[in-house]
């Protein structure tokens, strides 16, 4: 509504642009007049009389009454992130598994079945495999790509399916739209762990998912400051099922990192569109290198479900995984060659950042579990940094040119 003092038109924000929401979608101004948000690093508020505290507490009056519950810089994240993904409500969370795990427990209880996708993040294959089963939650890991598998896993009626798509590490998508609808046959929620495509390469809620989950650790932010994580969702599920949750057991975001969050937000499209043509770009010098045995790339024509990406995605993301020849020895002989691109198990960063899965991420899961969600002994999983794309190419080609085969 416009401000009757205001000469100036209100705007709105949901006929927008993309870039638009990203620099201005959810901007509350303090009555400083701020330019830039707000960073609101109180635990508390107060009230003017008795009678207002005891409106906030029975529902008849919207305010913020702990930071635990709702913050003025966390709520401008939220609003910006939920306009850009197209969501009715967003809660943002202090760390991506913190997301994961809040979606995810607020909705089981004993007796019920999840369903998930095998090649998941380590931490989220723990939470599912390990985790739920301890509270008499009975589950089964689907090989994703296999259509046929999710139909009969969901032939059963189900509480919650949570898959991951383009899996870490081995870059195996899901079909979404076909998993959303079995999902729902079962009576399941479908949720969708989306930090390796982002708000922008891929909508899981207009492909039929009901929530979708992120790390904004990864490119949200996308400069290695700080840790975060959102759920994104509809008004009703927040309401009677996650809200509470999340209220009662406190993963909130800190007001500081919503506040860095939110400038990543403003140059999260720039920084995708350069992520994606380096990526594309490097796929392309890796694939075509003697030493190199296989890429996975979704944005690879040579990738096994490069149609389904297609369909799916608006670009193959800035993660690729690949192997060179000579297993786990030549993984680490080129790891140790590489001299621009940093070994860290982190992603979604500016810098580019490489890392063997077999021996870090997933090293507590067994042999078999690891071949199983697409992990060999020779896999690498390149983040693809935001550097000129020259010097990463001339880097690998040193790199690589030095490796026996
Ligand atoms: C990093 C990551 C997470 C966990 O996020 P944190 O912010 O590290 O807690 C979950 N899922 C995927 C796919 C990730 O890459």
């Amino acid at each position: 509504m416009s401000d009757p003092r205001s000469p100036k038109p209100a705007a709105d924000p949901a006929a927008w642009q993309t870039a638009t929401r990203l620099v201005r979608g959810g901007l509350s101004r303090s009555p400083h007049c701020e330019t830039s948000e707000a960073l609101y690093l109180n635990s508390g508020y107060v009230y003017d009389s008795a009678e207002e505290a005891e409106e906030s507490f029975d529902g008849t009056r919207e305010r913020y009454v702990y930071s635990r519950f709702r913050n003025p810089t966390v709520t401008m994240f939220e609003e910006r992130l939920a306009l850009l993904e197209g969501a009715e409500v967003c809660r943002a969370t202090a760390s991506g598994m913190a997301a994961v795990h809040a979606a995810l427990l607020a909705q089981v209880r004993a007796g019920d079945r999840v369903v998930a996708s095998q090649a998941l993040f380590g931490s989220c294959l723990w939470i599912v495999a390990d985790l739920l089963p301890r509270y008499g939650v009975e589950i089964e890991l689907v090989p994703g790509a296999d259509l046929a598998a999710w139909e009969r896993a969901l032939s059963r009626p189900a509480r919650c399916v949570l898959i991951e798509t383009p899996s870490n590490p081995s870059l195996e998508l899901i079909d979404i739209r076909a998993v959303a609808d079995l999902a729902h046959a079962a009576g399941a929620v479908l949720v969708v762990d989306n930090v390796f495509a982002t708000p922008l390469l891929q909508k899981p809620l207009e492909l039929g998912a009901d929530v979708v989950v992120y790390s904004a650790t990864k490119h949200i932010d996308g400069q290695g400051r700080c840790l975060g994580g959102a759920i994104l969702c509809s008004n009703q599920l927040l309401t009677d099922v996650i809200g509470p949750y999340l209220r009662h057991t406190g993963p909130c975001l800190s007001p500081f990192n919503a506040w860095l969050l939110l400038k990543g937000l403003e140059t999260l499209d720039l920084r995708i569109a350069r992520h994606v043509e380096n990526a594309q770009a490097l796929a392309e010098v890796l694939q075509g290198h003697k030493a190199v045995e296989r890429v996975l790339y979704p944005g690879l024509s040579s990738h096994p479900q490069y149609a389904l990406a297609q369909r799916q995605m608006t670009g193959g993301g800035g993660i690729i995984g690949f192997e060179v020849k000579g297993g786990k020895a030549g993984a680490y002989a080129l790891l140790n060659r590489l001299a621009l691109v940093d070994i860290s198990n982190n992603l979604g960063d500016a810098k580019s950042l490489i890392t063997h899965p077999w021996t870090t991420t997933h090293q507590s899961r067994s042999p078999e579990e690891k071949h199983r969600m697409g992990i060999g002994e020779g896999l690498l999983r390149l983040s693809v940094g935001l550097e000129d794309i020259r010097d990463l190419k001339a880097d690998f080609a040193q790199a690589l040119d030095g490796l026996a085969g």
